[in-house]
This record gives structure tokens, C-alpha cells and sequence, in this order.
């Protein structure tokens, strides 16, 4: 268990990775519109960090609202991560097998949606704010990404995982009711539900974008990543 001062900084730094990577998309075409909410599902994912950084924000009546909704769902399907993104870098690195995930949008709306808005809008997590489509998903029905754009988020979310190494990652629901508290809610979450966040060993650039995002990089390192 991390103590809270070292729980504190490592908020501090994923704040910081959030603004900057709000800086760096800003110039990437987007079609995302207030109330536009086609990709907001079940199967978010997030670190447990992540988790901490939404419930240690909310005031006592918000965080019961949020832990009540995603309690009440919680026995719908969602997606459920067998890897982590800093996982996949190295089995791609050694050219082992990667495990096959199923997520189908079809299961549902993520939890967290209330009258088309999310309920934690300026905490929400890093897949949520790294969903950028050039093209409206209310009306192709899926978000189309540019490819730099999913580059850019996979470096950062690479490196928010470092920053939360050791701990837990899995889908929405699950992580923050362990995080939050499952014992009121009366569930208990399986341990299979979880994978362990891994530390950074490379990260994954294509060769066409490496140039792009050098000055991304010179400017995270900046930040005390640990
Ligand atoms: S957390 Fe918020 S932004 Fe993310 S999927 Fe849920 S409703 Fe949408």
C-alpha cells in the first residue's frame, strides 16, 4: 500500500500528463462535440492511480452517486483487460503471442453517463480524454482516430502506467469500487478482474511518427516521472 504523500505526487505528475497531453491534441483535428457521448461504454479501462485521482476529488455526496450507479450495473458485461499497454510494448518487443480481447459497444453505456453528460467529467480518466474522432461517432457509429492521434495517446497512457507500476489496472467499474468502497456496496470484485501495471521499457512509436513526437517526449521528461 503507497503512503499518501507518495499517492499525492503521483497525482500531481498524471495531472501534469493530462494538461500536456490537452496542449499537444489541441492542434489534431477533431469532430468531438459537447453532449457527444457514442464512445462513452462499459469498457473504459484505467489505471488504480486514475481511480484515486477521480475519488479523492469528489465530495462525499458525488462519490456516493458515482459508486451507487457503477454498483447497480455491475453485473453487465464489460470488458475485462487480460494485458496492460506497457505489457503489449513487450511482447511486441519479443515477438510473443498477444492475448486476443473482445469489447463490443453493444453492451452498454458506461455507468458514469447521466442525461448524455459524464458525471466526472473534468476527472475523467485518460482513455476517455484520448478518444478524439475526426468524425462524429453519433453518426458513423464509431470514432475514427487519426494515427499520429493514437500514437500520441498510447506514449501517454505508456507512461501513466509507469507512474502507477506495481498497482492495478481493469475496467471502470471494477477499479473504482476497489478502490472506492465494494464492502458498502456489498460486492467483492474477483482478483482475475485485475492485471498489474508494468514499468516502461520502450515506448511504441512507429517509425513515421518518431520525428513528430520527439518534442512531445523532450517535454514529458521534464516531468519527475520516477
Ligand atoms: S467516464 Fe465519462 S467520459 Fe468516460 S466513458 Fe464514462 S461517461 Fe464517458
Amino acid at each position: 500500500m503507497l503512503n499518501s504523500k507518495i499517492v499525492k505526487e503521483k497525482q500531481a505528475i498524471l495531472k501534469q500528463l493530462f494538461m500536456l497531453f490537452d496542449k499537444f491534441s489541441d492542434e489534431m483535428e477533431r469532430a468531438c462535440k459537447e453532449g457527444c457521448s457514442a464512445c462513452c461504454t462499459r469498457n473504459v479501462t484505467l489505471t488504480s492511480l486514475e481511480a484515486k485521482y477521480i475519488l479523492d476529488d469528489l465530495n462525499t455526496y458525488q462519490k456516493d452517486a458515482v459508486l451507487t450507479r457503477i454498483a447497480n450495473e455491475h453485473n453487465k458485461k464489460r470488458l475485462i483487460p487480460k494485458t496492460t499497454i506497457n505489457e503489449l510494448a513487450k511482447l511486441c518487443m519479443n515477438g510473443e503471442e498477444i492475448p486476443e480481447e473482445f469489447a463490443d459497444p453493444l453492451w452498454g453505456k458506461c455507468p458514469l453517463l447521466l442525461n448524455q453528460r459524464c458525471m466526472i467529467y473534468d476527472l475523467r480518466p485518460f482513455a476517455c480524454r484520448s478518444m478524439i474522432s475526426k468524425k462524429r461517432c453519433n453518426i458513423t457509429g464509431f470514432a475514427e482516430m487519426d494515427e499520429y492521434m493514437v500514437t500520441l495517446s498510447n506514449v501517454f497512457m505508456q507512461y501513466i502506467e509507469h507512474i502507477d507500476r506495481g498497482c492495478y489496472f481493469g475496467n471502470l467499474s471494477d477499479i473504482l469500487l476497489l478502490e472506492g468502497d465494494k464492502e458498502k456496496h456489498g460486492l467483492s470484485i474477483p482478483y482475475e478482474n485485475f492485471v498489474v501495471n508494468k514499468p516502461l521499457k520502450m515506448l511504441m512509436i512507429p517509425p513515421e511518427h518518431r520525428d513528430r513526437i520527439a518534442k512531445v517526449i523532450n517535454v514529458v521528461q521534464t516531468i519527475r516521472i520516477g
